[in-house]
């Protein structure tokens, strides 16, 4: 619920706290993001979580974090493990950036 706060000092200010963008994968069973390896039986799997990623606001931070942070292991940002690899290693030198 919203309430505007008018005030003679400033102008009328909305005390609704500004909404967070809420990652697709809430509420997900977290394995999905976790499949063994990038081929065969587990494609399926990876294939789910990249869709949810697909659809998730955050999905340039997540994976700019994953990044950053070297995640070995899971699905971050819409790249498993081996494409984050394939990434880094071919980024020019110099701090991380992911488009947004
Ligand atoms: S991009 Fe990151 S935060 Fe968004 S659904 Fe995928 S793993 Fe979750």
């Amino acid at each position: 619920m919203k309430y505007i706060v008018v005030t003679s000092a400033y102008a009328p200010t909305s005390t609704a706290v500004p909404e967070r963008p809420r990652p697709a994968c809430a509420g997900q069973d977290p394995d999905i993001f976790f499949p063994e390896g990038d081929l065969g039986p587990t494609l399926p799997q990876l294939t789910k979580a990249k869709q949810i990623c697909a659809r998730c606001p955050l999905i340039h931070s997540c994976l700019q974090g994953a990044l950053e942070r070297g995640e070995e292991h899971g699905v971050w940002g819409g790249l498993s493990t081996a494409e984050r690899h394939e990434l880094t290693a071919r980024r020019a030198p110099g701090p991380l950036s992911v488009a947004a």
